[in-house]
C-alpha cells in the first residue's frame, strides 16, 4: 500500500482548495464543503460522529487563509471566518475529493474570494513537509488505476 501524502496543496485554486497527491491524483474542494467537514469536536459530535455545523450554516464567503502541516499524516486549515481546530487527515481528505472522477459529479465552487496572500505559515516549512510525500511516492508504486480508494 504506497503511503498517500500530499505534495502541492493550492489555497487560490478559484473557489476551491487544490491538492496534488502522489499518486497523481489532483483533488479539488470547494471552500464552503471543504469547511463543512472539519472534524473538530465544535463542528462533528465526538462520538456519534453527526455533523454539529451543517454547509448550509456556513458563511459561502468562507475561505481558507493559511494550511499547516500537522504531523506527517495531515493538515490544519485556518479560516477567514475564525475557524482553526480542524484537522484534515490525508485519508480523510482524500475520500472527500470532490472532483469529477470520485464524486461523479463537478464540483460546486463557492463564492469565496480568489486567495492571493501569502500563507502566514513558513512556505518553505509546507514545502519541506509536502516533499517528505514526494520521496516516500518514489520509493512505491501507486495503483495507476482508478482503484486507489478515491471512493472511500
Ligand atoms: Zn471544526
Ligand atoms: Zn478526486
Amino acid at each position: 500500500m504506497a503511503y498517500l501524502a500530499a505534495t502541492k496543496i493550492d489555497l487560490a485554486a478559484n473557489g476551491a482548495v487544490s491538492v496534488q497527491w502522489n499518486d497523481g491524483h489532483t483533488g479539488i474542494y470547494p471552500f464552503r464543503y471543504l469547511r463543512a467537514q472539519c472534524s473538530c469536536a465544535y463542528c462533528k459530535h465526538e462520538w456519534t460522529g453527526k455533523r454539529l455545523v451543517l454547509e448550509d450554516q456556513i458563511d459561502p464567503n468562507v475561505y481558507p487563509m493559511a494550511v499547516t502541516p500537522v504531523g506527517r499524516y495531515g493538515v490544519a486549515l485556518t479560516w477567514n471566518d475564525g475557524h482553526k481546530a480542524g484537522i484534515y487527515t490525508f485519508d480523510n481528505l482524500r475520500a472527500m475529493c470532490q472532483c469529477f472522477d470520485c464524486s461523479g459529479k463537478e464540483p460546486v465552487l463557492s463564492g469565496g474570494p480568489l486567495f492571493t496572500e501569502a500563507p502566514d505559515v513558513s512556505a518553505a516549512d509546507l514545502q519541506a513537509f509536502l516533499d517528505r510525500g514526494k520521496e516516500k511516492a518514489a520509493g512505491g508504486g501507486g495503483c495507476g488505476s482508478g482503484s486507489c480508494g478515491c471512493k472511500g
